[in-house]
């Protein structure tokens, strides 16, 4: 077997890693290097850079993805309703001090960061009318904090509360305003197109407040798909406005994944509730049986330093033992001093609890979707996932549709599933599932051919080794699983 065999990166964690992409790490050789430290996901926020440098990112994601022959997904972020300030000459900021006056003007030009008083710029026209006297406006995560004084002909004059640099593109947030803007915004839209025609195999959906928002999004991306022939997107519901809280089990029936938004969400929310509230979202995903991304300054020290602080490993080993499939790093690998660095500490902490995670007693199934679902997909899903755990099984190796290789997933046995197929947009949309490989092959003749080369496969990988129990699930005529196998590697497929 040749060398790149082994590029089918084995030694992943069962956890998978959402890698945000940006200057820090945009040039092809990075971004293999950060596929080879365990991304499974590259992220694009499209708030940042321009189109023409997202498009060459996912042309080098590609590019890196083949020469290792893994299958990397690309998620495209959706800005959605989010409140920015215009752009900043380069390297400039606005330096904002305690008690200062700031104004914030309405419109597209850039912030002249020498106007006298300190002058900020949204692109939000409604700005002047949605907030009051007394709200707070935070910038950039809430690191600058400005209170409105008055508003007066579109201008919204504020005081300095808590100062700091301000450069250009932060987020603004209003915590007590009635913001009126929803998702998906007709600039979510275009992008929406964009992303489907550059093959993005995830969408995420900013500052959902309902399910129908979702619905929308999956009516904008459908019509995309139908018009250029391609599949459509899975969608990726970001959960970081308080009403969506509400609403979690109605978004997650019609999302395809869930992300814990927590930058958002702890600056509109009291951020002494954000912990508690990221366990109800991950337990929403839990009984829809889809996929849960933990995200947000998961490693934020590391931006600079080249080791995570003792919290922010807690941070990451706690939501996968809590049972996120995904965790996720913004600036970390976007724009900070230790992409590399970061990637290789989410997944040795991730091995680390998953190792704890193994050596337990199997937990009761949580997914209340697969567990009372007659349909075959979740009745052979739970089959399989019995099997492997009291054969005590090394691997469950499969030939199936996405639907029974999710169901399999979130059955969470904290077996690896290795999922072949011959199809790049369907291997790539399981790339956030936990615990799931997935390998471009060839259509086998029959379930024999293919246990024989998938085997052959997995031990040159160093996978798996003679006599290793394996769950073996094929279906070839593309009606889902129709044969289970339990048996031993290396033994004489009848
Ligand atoms: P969001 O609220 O959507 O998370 P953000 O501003 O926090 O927006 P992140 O995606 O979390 O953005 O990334 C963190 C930082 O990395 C950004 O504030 C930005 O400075 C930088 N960044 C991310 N993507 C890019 C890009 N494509 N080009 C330039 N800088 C980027
Ligand atoms: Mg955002
Ligand atoms: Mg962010």
């Amino acid at each position: 077997m040749p060398a790149s065999r082994r590029d089918f990166r084995t030694d992943r964690c069962l956890t998978r890693i959402v890698a945000t992409v940006g200057p820090a790490c945009s040039r092809p050789a990075d971004l293999e290097r950060l596929v080879r430290e365990g991304v499974s996901v590259f992220r694009l926020n499209l708030s940042h850079g321009d189109l023409d440098a997202h498009g060459r990112a996912i042309r080098s994601i590609r590019r890196a993805a083949a020469a290792l022959r893994v299958e990397v997904g690309i998620l495209a972020d959706l800005p959605g309703p989010k409140i920015r300030l215009t752009t900043m000459p380069a390297g400039r900021v606005v330096n904002l001090r305690h008690g200062d006056t700031v104004r914030i003007a309405r419109g597209s030009a850039p912030i002249d960061p020498d106007a006298r008083p300190a002058t900020l710029r949204v692109d939000y026209a409604g700005l002047s009318n949605d907030v009051r006297a007394g709200d707070r406006v935070l910038i950039d995560d809430g690191a600058v904090q400005l209170r409105v004084r008055r508003v007066a002909r579109g201008t919204v004059e504020c005081t300095c509360e808590v100062g700091g640099a301000v450069s250009g593109r932060k987020g603004v947030n209003l915590p007590e305003s009635a913001v009126r803007l929803r998702a998906p915004t007709s600039r979510d839209r275009t992008l929406a197109d964009w992303a489907v025609s550059h093959g993005a195999d995830f969408v995420a959906l900013s500052f959902v407040q309902r399910p129908a928002d979702v619905r929308v999004l999956r009516g904008v991306l459908d019509a995309a798909a139908r018009r250029g022939r391609r599949r459509a997107p899975a969608i990726v519901a970001k959960i970081e406005r308080p009403v969506a809280l509400g609403e979690l089990d109605g978004i997650a029936a019609v999302a395809d994944a869930m992300m814990v938004a927590r930058g958002d969400l702890a600056i509109e929310l009291d951020f002494a509730r954000v912990p508690v509230e990221q366990r109800r979202i991950q337990a929403a995903c839990d009984r829809a049986a889809i996929p849960c991304i933990v995200a947000t300054q998961m490693l934020q020290s590391m931006m600079e330093a080249p080791l995570p602080t003792r919290a922010e490993a807690s941070d990451v080993a706690n939501a996968i033992l809590s049972g996120t499939d995904a965790v996720m790093l913004s600036g970390e690998t976007a724009a900070g001093r230790h992409p590399f660095e970061s990637v290789r500490a989410m997944r040795r902490i991730a091995q680390e609890a998953e190792r704890w995670t193994s050596a337990q007693p199997p937990a009761p199934l949580r997914a209340i979707a697969l567990a009372e679902s007659p349909e075959p997909a979740a009745v052979l899903a739970r089959a399989i996932a019995q099997m492997a755990v009291d054969a005590r099984a090394r691997a469950i190796v499969c030939w199936t549709d996405a639907r029974s290789v999710r169901f399999i997933s979130q059955a969470d046995v904290q077996v690896p599933v290795v999922a072949f197929g011959d199809e790049d947009a369907e291997l790539r949309s399981l790339a956030l599932l936990r615990g799931v490989h997935a390998i471009r092959t060839r259509h086998p003749i029959d379930s024999r051919d293919f246990v024989r080369r998938a085997e052959t496969l997995l031990r040159s990988a160093g996978m798996l080794a003679p006599k290793d129990r394996i769950v073996v699930a094929t279906g070839f005529a593309g009606h889902g699983t129709e044969r289970l196998w339990l048996r031993r590697v290396g033994e004489r497929a009848v």
